[in-house]
This record gives structure tokens, sequence and C-alpha cells, in this order.
């Protein structure tokens, strides 16, 4: 795979194989860009699904699709080692398309099989795919040729990415709105977040981000931060939903400030689709 190689600066103008975790890490992200292009093409990507779970109740209300890249020599490779490259270099038009046709898909085929009706599939726009004027096209193209209602996919936009370009998303948010889709603000408390805009953008859930959550039980500073976001989130009509829920004292901390929905390592990791821990198998 000549992808492998590269040409180094060295004065002997010799070819060398360039190997991942080398102390190039400008090769390493063009060797893993080149890969992660062919693995979309090739069928290397997963989707794992984490349970959100309704308080209370216990329900599964919905799944979050999260990709993974099952790389032929380094194993399963999670987000965070190439969501980056691919997002800086426009690889993330792909990668996005194919997460969503295949949760799409897949919401699809648990209908048919009865597992979980009415469950919420909820996916991850990043701010490139946000600001891409084909998404609204492609979420409808999505949903149309699968048969998925619109009201049973939620996209998670990060706070981040919502002000990257606060005017341009709210444009997009309120035509990916009239589709009928749901909107989550994602990672909520650690962007920028204006209220003006927050109260502008036609969000139906605010998912509080997992530091605030972590910090919970032990530190009054998150603890009145978790509070905020859940009061206004049902201030302004939203959803509140908790991420990286870990213990039973977070779950009880956020039952008693009646949060909405929690997900975490708790109830489930993300995990393959026929691994999903449907319907009540999980702590209630
Ligand atoms: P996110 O959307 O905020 O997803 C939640 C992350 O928190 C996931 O990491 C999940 O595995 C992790 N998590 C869930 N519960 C717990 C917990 O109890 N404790 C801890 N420590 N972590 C927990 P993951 O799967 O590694 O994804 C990381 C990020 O990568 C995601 O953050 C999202 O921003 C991005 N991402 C993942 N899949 C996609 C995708 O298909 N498209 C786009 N654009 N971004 C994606
Ligand atoms: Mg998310
Ligand atoms: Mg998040
Ligand atoms: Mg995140």
């Amino acid at each position: 795979d000549t992808a492998m190689y590269r040409a180094k600066a060295q004065g002997s103008g010799r070819w060398e194989a360039h190997v991942p975790g080398s102390p190039d890490p400008a090769a390493d992200r063009l060797v893993l860009l080149e890969q992660l292009r062919s693995a979309i093409r090739d069928g290397e990507l997963r989707v794992h699904y984490q349970p959100r779970m309704a308080l209370p109740g216990g329900g599964v209300s919905g799944v979050e699709a999260l990709v993974r890249w099952q790389h032929p020599t380094r194993g399963l490779l999670q987000p965070d080692s190439f969501i980056d490259a691919a997002e800086e270099s426009g690889v993330i038009r792909d990668l996005g398309a194919w997460v969503l046709t295949e949760a799409v898909g897949q919401a699809v085929r648990w209908d048919a099989a009865g597992v979980a009706p009415g469950l919420q599939m909820a996916v991850n726009v990043s701010a490139r795919q946000l600001a891409d004027t084909g998404l609204v096209a492609r979420v409808a193209g999505v949903l149309a040729r699968a048969g998925l209602p619109a009201s049973r996919l939620v996209l998670e936009i990060t706070e981040t990415a919502l002000m990257h370009d606060p005017e341009s998303a709210l444009t997009t948010l309120q035509a990916l709105r009239s589709l009928g889709v749901l909107l989550a603000v994602d990672d909520f408390g650690t962007g920028y977040s204006s209220f003006t805009y927050l109260k502008q953008f036609p969000v139906d859930e605010l998912k509080i981000d997992r530091s605030f959550v972590a910090g919970m039980t032990t530190d009054a500073g998150d603890r009145a931060i978790v509070a905020s976001c859940v009061h206004l989130a049902h201030a302004m009509g939203l959803v509140a939903v908790a991420e990286g829920v870990e213990s039973a004292d977070e779950r009880d901390a956020l039952l008693a400030l009646r949060c909405d929905q929690a997900q975490g390592y708790f109830f489930s990791r993300p995990v393959p689709a026929d691994e999903v821990p449907f319907p009540a198998t999980v702590p209630a």
C-alpha cells in the first residue's frame, strides 16, 4: 500500500516505511486520512449504540449512534483518534452520510423486529456537516429512502459547532426542524453559548456535558451547574439529558433534579446493534 510509505525529508532522498505512532504527526495524519477514505468504501466503519434512559422509569427511550473504525491492523479505533482529522479534511461528509444511513437503517430494522417501538435514534453532526449546504437534503433523502418518520431522528450538534457561525446554523436548524427531525445541543455547558442564540435556536434537547455530571456527587459547583442546566432546559420547554452517568449515586442525584433522560456507562457502554440491552435488562 503506497499510502503507507512516504518520502522522508532526508538528504539521501530515499523512501522509508512510515508507521503510525512515529514521531511525524503530519505524516501519520495523511496516512490515517487515506486509510479512512478507503475504510468508508471498504466497509471498515461500525456504528455502536449507547442507550439513553428515561428518568424515572428506566426504559430505553433512545440510542445514540457512535462511530468506530475496525482498522485492519490497529483494531477497533474510537472516534477520538480519527474524527478531528476527518473534520479538518472534509472526510467527515462521507463519514457522516455513512453513519446517518446506517443508523437510520438500524432504527428501521429494530422497528421491524419490534424490539423498541418509537425508539429515538440520535446521530452526531459536526460543525463542518452543519455548514454543508447539502445536509438538509441528505437527511430528508435518507429518511425517505428508509421510510423512517423524521420525528424518530435526533441530530446532536455541539454547542461549539452551533456557535461557530450562529446565523447560518440558525437557518440550517430551522430547515432541519421543518423536516420534523429533533435537535439536541450536545456537550452543553462546555462551549460559549450565548443565551441570545440559545433562545432562538429551534432545539428540543440539552445534553448536559459529562464533565459536570462526573463531578455532581462530590463537587457543589458541578451539582449547581447540572441543576441550572436542568432548570434552564425545562424553562425553555426542552428535554434535559445527562451524559456520562457512571454510578447509581449520579443517577439518583439526576432523578432528584428531575432530569428527564440519562446516558452513561452505568446503564450501558456503546455496543454493537445486536448487544443493545433491550428492553429493561439495564439498571433502572
Ligand atoms: P458525544 O457525542 O458527546 O458522545 C458521547 C461520548 O461519551 C461517547 O464517546 C461515549 O462513548 C462517551 N460516554 C458515554 N457514556 C460515558 C460514561 O459514562 N463515561 C465516559 N467516560 N464516557 C462516556 P465516543 O464514542 O468516543 O465519541 C466521542 C465523540 O466523537 C462524540 O462525543 C462525538 O462528538 C464524536 N462522534 C462519535 N461518533 C460520531 C459520528 O458519527 N459523527 C460525528 N460527527 N461525530 C461523532
Ligand atoms: Mg453526542
Ligand atoms: Mg456529548
Ligand atoms: Mg463529546
